[in-house]
């Protein structure tokens, strides 16, 4: 039975989902990037329940999110690097990897001597850590290796017979998930683990600092060992529907009316291609923004992927900015 979504917006809603997370339940919970399944990150039975409800290997460690500095110097042990960043980026999309404190669970690090923890900007998440009081571990409220979610609904729909409690708030602003940054050698460059809504060149302007981007090397099997992040995963945030990317510019072939194919394309042109206009043709904004090119991506392939399309072609956004971010989601929702 699926239980009836919290709402955000109602105060009683939102002790609920503390008072649920203070017992030991897991709560999906809406963040400024995606949507994450929540559990009181000292707490291994709860985040047992999140690895379950997920299928997601336990070699995949998970982000926790703080309400405030108090609540990560709990977790972590911060430098002046990570005092830097927060200044200019908490709360917000940026998680730090850092030395953990030797109470954090392991479950949570999966057995590394790091963790990674994120103070979120969504005032619903806000409230609830504040009203909680403790520390949540939360990953993507999606089966391993799915598409994350940027609404309730798409919660829901995606976590069958397991379902958790959700707190609904409407869709992600960002729609991509988190930067990960690792800060936890102070004696090496800061290394971008994961691109996100906060980009390289605005760590960098903030460090005074070139960080490191050189992804560490994809991964086509999870080795627990090799996968600084599992997010490097070769194959990972992928609708079931194979994706073929599209060099931008590259204009859709002349609809042949029997197809299911979908044509993915960044932007909505001023006047349509053909008239009539054509069904397979999709658009990710009005205007080639790429914030919303981003908030809209995988809510896209979601619908899209229960379409009964064959293929799925999107064009490649550019590089620059935030495109870094759509290009490493892309090459992984693409990989075979
Ligand atoms: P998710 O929130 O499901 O998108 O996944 C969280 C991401 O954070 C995964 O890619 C993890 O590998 C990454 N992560 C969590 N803890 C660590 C850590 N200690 N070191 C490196 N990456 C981490
Ligand atoms: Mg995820």
């Amino acid at each position: 039975m699926t239980a009836p979504f919290l709402d955000a917006k109602n105060p009683a809603d939102i002790e609920r989902a503390a008072q649920l997370l203070r017992a030991g339940e897991v709560v999906a919970l809406p963040t400024e990037t995606v949507y994450g399944l929540a559990a009181d990150a000292f707490n291994e039975a709860a985040l047992r329940r999140v690895f379950e409800i997920k299928s997601r290997p336990f070699f995949d460690p998970l982000i926790v999110h703080v309400a405030d500095w108090a609540m990560l110097e709990k977790l972590a042990q911060p430098n002046a690097r990570a005092k830097k960043l927060a200044d200019a980026f908490w709360p917000g999309a940026l998680t730090f990897v850092l030395p953990k404190k030797p109470e954090v669970p392991a479950l949570v690090t999966a057995g590394k001597p790091t963790v990674a923890v994120r103070m979120p900007a969504h005032p619903a998440m806000r409230a609830v850590l504040k009203a909680a009081g403790i520390p949540l571990a939360a990953p993507s409220a999606n089966p391993f290796g799915y598409i994350s979610p940027t609404c309730a609904a798409h919660v829901r729909d995606s976590l069958g017979e397991r379902q958790p409690h959700i707190l609904d708030a409407g869709p992600c602003v960002h729609g991509i998930e988190s930067t990960i940054i690792d800060l936890s050698d102070p004696d090496a460059p800061a290394r971008i683990l994961r691109h996100g809504p906060v980009t390289r060149e605005m760590i960098e302007t903030a460090l005074g600092e070139i960080v490191d981007t050189s992804a560490p090397k994809a991964a086509t099997e999870p080795s627990p060992a090799g996968l600084p992040a599992p997010g490097l995963l070769k194959r990972h945030y992928s609708p079931q529907t194979p994706v073929t990317l599209l060099s931008r510019g590259t204009p859709p072939p002349p609809c042949a009316d029997n197809t299911r194919q979908a044509w993915v394309l960044l932007k909505r042109p001023r006047r349509p291609l053909q008239k009539p206009e054509r069904t397979d043709l999709f658009f990710l904004s009005e205007n080639g923004q790429m914030e919303q090119i981003a908030h809209n991506m995988f809510a896209m392939l979601r619908t899209l992927d229960k379409g009964g399309y064959s293929t799925l072609f999107v064009e490649l956004p550019p590089r620059a900015g935030l495109g870094e971010a759509l290009h490493d989601r892309l090459r992984r929702a693409a990989a075979r």
